[in-house]
């Protein structure tokens, strides 16, 4: 490939709202191009460096045994009303109508389609275990588009989705799945961690993120150097605190007005005085009898992770929380979540909090206060009690590195990272909402458990970039660059003979199989040197006359601090 017929469109400066170094490096190096907030124009720089992601992952997604197909980007809203998501899921879902006023929604996932085509295909025993993938362009209407298309609107996941017959099966699926993340993120060069990571709002069972691993990532991993323990901090953080808390919990009964049991009814029942916050979320969930009278109320506690505000909550963004602001009953949570603890999204539910006594209370601060209706919620109490005693203290302390590994066998470090991909054992959830069986060796209808498992395409370049760079620019790992080598020639249209061994070292590099870039472009060597330090390219071999009179040309790798010296037959030999 020619520069001068390839497209090369480098910045000096990054635009100002890039903050991110991959944000700022992808836009000067010309890999991508904004086209409206968190969505981006691919440029041929940058889409080749997708492709070959993309290679990667098909490869690996093959090799495992899974069947690739395409879906939709805009899927008709029936099958999303059929699983509860189309109403549930909040502002991220974007919801269009057709000009017959049908709704339909440009897809963030894609568990509905794929179950129903499962319903549909698969109807026998003899058909599972099954996994289909697809890469395809996902829309969620994010609440902070940033850092470039790390974190886009429009961005590019391969999704899979697993059916099997059983937990017993499905659990090997999960296991494949996992060997092949393991092999596409080795292959793709980066240094990256496998950690557990919570189950809650998807209705699962068996969950990791994969994280690659840079001091610029959004989420924290915890892990125990000495052994296989790693979990994200939500994980861990919440599971830290109920063995903390352990069995200090009793139950409490109250009695507010019903359907009205607000914050305020809650904090005089406790005689707790009320002030600002905003972190967390207190649910109040009143069980009726049959003349609607409130027999009991339990005090949920969810600690938020991120920023949410209460008219996501209202908007019914949190599964769980059905029908806009009305709180799950303690029996619809358990019911969906197992009556284990889990997570509500990125709210981090810590069981109801069975006891308000002292205890829990001190646990409470900076929170969100609501009840069973609408409008009876405050954003912004604080339960401003006397300070926790001192052992509370402990109780709430956040997992800090040096802790004590859960499994005993060292201590816990922190990281942080970018979560690059997710694997869910979904369990019957979606099966059951749509009613996907199969029949079994009896010919008896069995729901099908499923798994999924996401990458993300778009995003594996800011992580990689991230991870990898330095002053001057990107650099690509070899196996994900958009070109290995790039061929400089000095003086090409002075010199003949320079002009000749570069095409011919181009030619020779192509002919083996090598990604070259020839550098006709007539660039100054500083300029052609500087636009191919910021893309990244892995290898350049300058080529000058001075050189071929020695019969030498000189290479340097992007992280060598000099060049080197080598004769032709040594460059194709080294780059081969
Ligand atoms: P995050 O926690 O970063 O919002 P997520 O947990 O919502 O991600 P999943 O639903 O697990 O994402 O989707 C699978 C993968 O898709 C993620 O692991 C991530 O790599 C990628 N992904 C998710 N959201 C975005 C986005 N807005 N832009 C680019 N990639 C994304
Ligand atoms: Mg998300
Ligand atoms: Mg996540
Ligand atoms: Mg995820």
């Amino acid at each position: 490939m020619k520069a001068s017929q390839f497209f090369v469109s480098t910045l000096k400066e990054a635009p100002a709202d890039a903050e991110v170094v991959s944000h700022k490096l992808m836009m000067r190096a010309g890999m991508i191009k904004r086209l409206g907030a968190g969505i981006y124009n691919y440029m041929p720089m940058g889409l080749r460096v997708i492709r070959k992601v993309e290679a990667i992952i098909r490869e690996e997604m093959n090799r495992a045994g899974a069947v690739e197909l395409l879906m939709p980007v805009v899927q008709p809203a029936e099958l999303w009303q059929e699983t509860g998501r189309f109403d549930k899921m909040g502002p991220e879902l974007l919801r269009v109508k057709d000009r017959h006023g049908r709704d339909f929604i440009i897809q963030p996932t894609s568990e509905e389609v794929m179950t129903d085509i499962a319903r549909q295909e698969l109807r026998s025993y003899k058909q599972l275990p099954k996994n289909f993938y697809h890469i395809q362009t996902k829309f969620r209407d994010e609440r902070r588009p940033r850092f470039g298309i790390m974190r886009g609107r429009e961005f590019t996941m391969k999704d899979a989705y697993s059916f099997d017959r059983d937990v017993a099966t499905a659990t090997l699926s999960y296991q494949n799945m996992y060997a092949a993340y393991q092999r596409i993120f080795g292959r793709f060069g980066l240094e990256f961690r496998a950690v557990a990571a919570d189950t809650g709002a998807i209705g699962g069972e068996l969950s990791h993120e994969f994280q690659v691993i840079a001091d610029t990532g959004e989420d924290a991993i915890v892990y125990c150097p000495t052994s296989d323990y790693a979990a994200n901090i939500e994980l861990a953080e919440g599971l830290a605190l109920l063995a903390a808390r352990g069995a200090a919990t009793q139950d409490l009964t109250l009695s507010p007005t019903p359907g009205k049991s607000t914050c305020e009814d809650v904090a005089a029942l406790l005689g707790l005085p009320l002030t600002q916050t905003v972190k967390s979320l207190v649910l109040a969930s009143d069980e009726l009898d049959q003349d609607g009278a409130i027999v009991k109320t339990t005090i949920w506690l969810l600690l938020l992770r991120g920023d949410h505000d209460l008219n996501e909550v209202k908007a019914g963004k949190i599964e769980g929380l059905k029908n806009g602001f009305r709180f799950a009953t303690a029996a619809e949570i358990e019911e969906h979540f197992g009556s284990k603890p889990g997570y509500l999204g990125p709210i981090k539910l810590l069981k109801p909090v069975k006891v308000v006594a002292d205890r829990t209370v001190a646990l409470m601060s900076d929170f969100v206060c609501g009840a069973n209706q609408a409008d009876h919620h405050f954003t912004g109490a604080n339960w401003g009690r006397d300070l926790p005693e001192p052992d509370l203290v402990a109780d709430i302390r956040n997992v800090v590195a040096g802790d004590p590994s859960p499994d005993g066998k060292g201590v816990l470090a922190i990281q942080r990272g970018i979560e690059v991909g997710h694997v869910f054992l979904l369990g019957t959830k979606y099966s059951k909402d749509m009613n996907a069986t199969f029949l079994d060796e009896n010919g008896k209808p069995q729901h099908m458990v499923m798994g999924c498992y996401g990458i993300g395409v778009t995003r594996i370049l800011g992580a990689a970039i991230e991870q990898n760079h330095d002053e001057r620019g990107i650099i690509w790992p070899e196996a994900i660059a958009p070109f290995s080598v790039v061929v400089c020639p000095i003086g090409m249209d002075r010199s003949e003979e320079v002009k000749a061994a570069a095409q011919q070292l181009h030619d020779d590099l192509q002919a083996l199989g090598v990604d070259v870039l020839l550098d006709d472009r007539g660039e100054r060597p500083g300029a052609m040197f500087a636009d191919w330090e910021l893309v990244g390219v892995p290898h350049r071999v300058v080529i000058s006359d001075r050189g071929l009179k020695e019969g030498q040309v000189e290479y340097q790798g992007r992280r060598d601090a000099q060049a080197t010296k080598l004769g032709l037959a040594e460059v194709l030999d080294l780059l081969k």
